[in-house]
């Protein structure tokens, strides 16, 4: 099985949420990876362990990845890289999008992930706005640069999302497990497709609905999860799952990805007021709006919650 670089604190603390599931009618729980101990916290803290241990095999001496401004897997990345010394580079754009770009504004580029990011000293390339494509296509000429600077690099995709970085949620889903028994059904924000690919993989001999909020509006991307899923199949040598079973709800991206919606809006302020949790407006508050909306489906059931992090966008 894949090496582990120890980087966060688990089991991360699972408890119930009292008000919440008497105003919602369901037996409600959240699983805290806010609270993942390393760099503010986050999903990206399990994936970035695997990660790791293998950037550290590779011996490699520069990352490269990229993503939105607000990244939040930049941030923790760019601490992961700091605390073993390696070169972290980013290319970031304040908003891609799919084909063209969203009639709203985003988070700000300023403040927020990319003053930690300024902090722990990544390297940030800004870049204009522009397509998935043209970002994917700027981060592989930079990593083509270093790389003939002389320096070996490590490529890591968008959100971490390789089979190593599913495979950090696959042992979360085990983690979970040990917590707590009988879940009717899971709910998170999904976009990048690792944690939604491990916690499908690491519940699958278990009734437990595995339901992903998505936070990009592309339904094309249950492909992509899906061949992360082979990925992770491939190391675990199981069978792979297939596109059909991902549970995907689409209803609540609101006006686009890393843009804030109303509803979302309404579910952070709900959670803050009722449970004094903050959530955060691009991912884990649209994920709940979703949960809220979606409540009387699961009267009485069993829910956990998984908070995925992101809370430095608030400061965006
Ligand atoms: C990255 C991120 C997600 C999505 O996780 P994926 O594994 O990329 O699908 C959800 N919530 C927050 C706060 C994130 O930073």
């Amino acid at each position: 099985m894949p090496a582990r670089f120890p980087l966060i604190l688990t089991p991360t603390p699972l408890h119930r949420l009292e008000r919440a599931s008497v105003d919602l009618g369901v037996d409600l729980w959240i699983k805290r990876d806010d609270l993942t101990g390393f760099a503010m916290g986050g999903n990206k803290g399990r994936k970035l362990e695997y990660l790791l241990a293998d950037i550290i095999e590779q011996k490699a001496e520069a990352v490269v990845t990229c993503g939105a401004a607000q990244s939040n897997f930049v941030r923790q990345l760019g601490a992961a890289c700091a605390y073993v010394g390696i070169e972290c580079h980013a290319v970031v754009m304040g908003l891609p999008f799919e084909d063209a770009p969203p009639a709203e504004k985003g988070l700000s580029d300023q403040g927020g992930n990319i003053r930690l990011d300024e902090i722990l000293g990544v390297k940030l390339r800004r870049v204009p706005d522009d397509t998935w494509e043209s970002l994917y296509a700027q981060a592989e000429d930079l990593a083509l640069a270093l790389e003939a600077e002389g320096k070996r690099v490590y490529r890591i995709p968008v959100g971490g999302s390789s089979p190593l970085g599913a495979y950090g949620f696959f042992r979360a889903a085990n983690e979970l497990q040990g917590q707590l028994s009988n879940i009717d059904a899971i709910f998170f924000a999904s976009s990048s497709g690792s944690t939604h690919t491990g916690l499908l993989m690491g519940l699958r001999h278990n009734r437990t609905r595995v339901i992903g909020v998505a936070s990009d509006p592309e339904p094309e991307i249950a492909e992509d999860f899906a061949a992360l899923g082979r990925g992770l199949a491939e190391l675990l040598r199981t069978p792979p799952p297939n596109a059909s079973s991902y549970e995907l709800d689409f209803n609540f991206v609101g006006p686009g990805y890393g843009i804030p919606s109303a509803e979302g809006n309404q579910a952070l302020e709900y959670l803050a007021r009722r449970e004094g949790i903050f959530l955060d407006p691009i991912y884990s508050a649209k994920a709940f709006a979703c949960l809220r909306a979606r409540a009387p489906e699961f009267a009485g059931k069993r829910v956990v919650f998984w908070h995925t992090g992101g809370t430095p966008a608030l400061f965006a």
